[in-house]
């Protein structure tokens, strides 16, 4: 081991560097390359419902029309007679359209128990219900955070959370408050990295579809994938406005896209950091910000969302992480 070669000492060094600041940080592990996918996390139909009628094939049919690349159908599991998760893969389509599995844990506080492989039913809690989640091999999301009020302490104090609903089609009017929680999760002492989602929680046939939904930067369209890349936080959440370019260096973080109007670069506590016209902007970092998160709007009321970025004295905590559709 004494007579690395210069090629297995440099691997040796990134792999050591990479096991450090994924340790420490695990945004360090966005991927640049890939291709965007469109995706809802929060869906309900029949059994959610209570509708006789089996509605799944024509909600499917709707996202896949729109362009949507993956869905979770997440009913109730309290609605449910037959104990079951709702994978639907008879529905995918794998160059275009998959389904992922997935219920809401609704016993006690409501949760989306994304991409699990096996049916959970008995949570006593919210901790509970997160646990089961991770062990069923799946990605725990809190949805709509003001049905009811949850604050910043009990989010950080429930272990392996890390996703929220920033959007909920079911109560828009939650949003505010919803980005509040998320800012003051981010700026406590305590707190910790948290990813924003917006979601359609689709309801009684089609009444919420394409209200809010993620683009989730991928390799490949499978639910390994796509789960992957959303635990990790490698996406956006969106109302309509889309990325064209996103990237983060260790000096700046920049952004464009298609149809926005303002973009406002906000840090602690929801402070704004910097509010520019228009589809382009960038952001030059200061150190002092603790996180930095983007956030674009235009006039009819559509936003975008992207995931922070967190910043410190000694830099920000990820490099060359860059976006180009
Ligand atoms: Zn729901």
């Amino acid at each position: 081991m004494l007579n690395f070669s210069v090629k297995g000492k440099k691997l040796l060094f990134l792999s050591l560097l990479t096991f450090f600041l994924s340790a420490t940080y695990c945004q360090v592990k966005l991927m640049t390359g890939g291709k965007w996918y469109r995706g809802n996390t929060h869906t309900h139909a029949r059994f959610s419902d209570d509708n006789d009628n089996n509605d799944v094939p024509e909600i499917a049919e709707w996202y896949k029309t729109a362009g949507y690349n993956f869905l979770c159908l997440s009913e109730h599991n309290d609605h449910l007679l037959k104990k079951q998760i709702f994978c639907h893969e008879e529905i995918t389509e794998s160059q275009n359209f998959i389904m992922i599995c997935g219920l809401e844990l609704s016993k006690t506080r409501h949760h989306t128990a994304l991409g699990i492989d096996q049916y959970i039913g008995d949570e006593i809690s919210l901790q509970d219900g997160v646990k089961k989640t991770i062990q069923s091999n799946g990605i725990p999301i809190l949805n709509h955070p003001n049905d009811p009020k949850i604050n910043a302490s009990e989010f950080i104090s429930t272990i392996g959370l890390n996703h929220l609903e920033v959007f909920n089609g079911g109560r828009p009017e939650d949003t505010h408050a919803s980005e509040q929680l998320w800012d003051s999760i981010l700026s406590m002492p305590n707190g910790r990295i948290v990813y924003a989602v917006a979601s359609d929680d689709n309801h009684y046939n089609k009444s919420n579809v394409g209200r809010g939904w993620i683009m989730v930067r991928s390799n490949h369209l499978t639910d390994k994938s796509i789960l992957e890349n959303i635990r990790r936080g490698n996406f956006y959440a969106t109302t309509g406005i889309i990325l064209n370019n996103y990237l983060v260096s260790k000096r700046n973080v920049s952004v464009s896209s298609s149809n926005s109007d303002t973009i406002l670069f906000i840090g602690e506590n929801g402070k704004i950091l910097k509010k520019a016209a228009g589809q382009n902007a960038s952001y030059k970092f200061r150190g002092n910000e603790k996180y930095v998160r983007i956030k674009l709007t235009e006039k009819s009321g559509k936003s975008a969302w992207t995931q922070p970025v967190l910043v410190s004295k000694g830099g920000i905590r990820i490099k060359n992480l860059e976006y180009n559709n």
